[in-house]
């Protein structure tokens, strides 16, 4: 089989099947092909692992030449004139990208259902959601329609849609992946993830984008371990800890189950868990939509129909040009949290809301330090639940932000952690979720390995 061949698989299992999954939003097939051929004409000898694999590209990170919208009207054609340091990687790497996929409006969902262009489904069944923010790559890795795919997650962004897929899907350690060329909604929780089928996919996935980076401050200047090298097998002696935040109240009997029944798998193996406490999480999820939204607001602010992508015909001032452009260019939730963090952060509430949020952030990730003293790994469900219907969430924000519970606290502590399949409940995938230490990626891929 050649490389030619495996991209025409995956743009005949585009259309076959996109028109029910609707995770791509636009093909890149001449270039895909053109690629194609050349690597058909590389040495045997000088083939990496990933090689010619092609892949899906979530909407808001940049591709030069290649339509980056962040599923917003307001970049509905935007033109990058640079790629993104982890599509270089890819490329680096010979494999070949199909196209650019759909995602909740500047990462701000869970369900897909804020794309201003798409409604993804949910592969296993498609009156479902596929989960979001990068509900579209998980998908599209779910419906085989590419093997593996980059999302984000700055609250839960690749590990829900994840474990609503029933793929696999690992946000690293913040400042692990590159953020250069990821079009920026909270930019101290941000980061690029692989979302594949297997866990050994995803550790050659993440040895491939991973890696510092000149052009972004933030990513650490830390060597990237071969982390397949870490997929042994071994778990003698491990120690997991199980908070009891994340298998209580709130959380469905299915869910709890799956989890249990993940750390007998896990015990046999020579591993030992214990319950302990996350005490600060409880708060998580108010801190994060104060700090998310806050830090929206500010990275939002660039698009005023100057610089980028879509301006209103109607306005006769550059005021009402700004004002009008935002107006028609942004969803309801994307207006929501600008508003939300434009208040956060103003004068006379900065105190009582931003800085007393950054504050629980430090108890978060002090709850996280602690437990990993004694820990390993921390185990618990990704979701509360299995994925819901379309439309069962869309008139209330609170409760679909109830969603990302148990994977915010991650975000705002900065630790990598990953979703695995664990299980069905009435046809639909459960998640597990395995958190590690900081730059520990290798100990999640290898616990996950041992539980796959
Ligand atoms: N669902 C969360 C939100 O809406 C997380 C999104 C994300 O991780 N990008 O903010």
């Amino acid at each position: 089989i050649n490389v030619s061949d495996l991209v025409d698989v995956s743009y005949k299992r585009i259309a076959d099947v996109d028109s029910k999954v609707k995770a791509f939003l636009t093909l890149d097939e001449e270039r895909a092909r053109d690629l194609a051929k050349k690597l058909d004409e590389v040495d045997a000898s000088e083939k990496g692992v990933l090689f010619g694999m092609p892949n899906g590209i979530k909407d808001n990170i940049v591709t030069k030449g290649l339509r980056t919208t962040c599923s917003s009207k307001i970049l509905e054609n935007f033109d990058p004139i640079y790629d993104a340091t982890v599509v270089t990687k890819l490329r680096g790497a010979e494999t070949v990208t199909i196209g650019k996929i759909n995602m909740d409006e500047f990462a701000m969902g869970s369900s897909n259902e804020n794309s201003a262009f798409q409604v993804t489904t949910n592969p296993w069944n498609t009156d479902y959601v596929p989960g979001g923010s990068s509900g579209g790559s998980a998908a599209a890795v779910a419906a085989g329609e590419v093997p593996f795919a980059l999302g984000s997650d700055t609250g839960g962004s690749i590990r829900q849609p994840a474990a609503y897929c029933g793929v696999v899907g690992l946000k690293p350690t913040y400042g692990r992946v590159s953020r250069y060329g990821l079009v920026a909604f909270a930019s101290s929780l941000d980061q690029i993830g692989p979302i594949t089928r297997t866990v050994e996919d995803n550790a050659y996935l993440l040895e491939a984008i991973a890696g510092h980076c000149p052009a972004d401050s933030t990513s650490a200047d830390l060597p990237v371990p071969p982390y397949r090298e870490s997929l042994t097998g071994e778990i003698k002696g491990l120690r997991i800890g199980v908070p009891s935040e994340y298998i209580g109240d709130g959380v469905s009997e299915e869910m709890r189950k799956a989890v249990f029944d993940a750390l007998n798998v896990l015990e046999k193996e020579g591993a030992v868990w214990e319950e302990v406490s996350l005490p600060y999480s409880k708060y998580a999820l108010a801190a994060y939509y104060v700090i998310a939204s806050s830090e929206a607001s500010a990275n939002l602010a660039r698009f005023d129909g100057v610089r980028y992508g879509y301006r209103t015909d109607n306005a006769d001032n550059l005021l009402d040009m700004y004002k009008n452009t935002r107006a028609e260019g942004f969803g309801d939730e994307v207006k929501r949290r600008i508003m939300l963090g434009t208040f956060a952060l103003s004068s006379g509430y900065y105190d009582a809301y931003y800085k007393k949020a950054q504050q629980v952030r430090t108890l978060i990730k002090k709850d996280f330090d602690d437990v990993f003293t004694n820990y390993d790994v921390i185990i618990g469900p990704t979701t509360p639940t299995p994925a819901f219907k379309i439309g069962a969430k869309t008139d209330d924000p609170l409760t679909m932000y109830a969603n990302d519970i148990l994977t915010i606290p991650v975000n705002l502590a900065g630790v990598p952690a990953l979703s695995l399949p664990c299980g069905f409940k009435d046809g639909l995938p459960l998640g597990l979720q395995i958190i590690g230490k900081h730059f520990d990626e290798a100990t999640i891929y290898r616990v996950a390995d041992v539980y796959e």
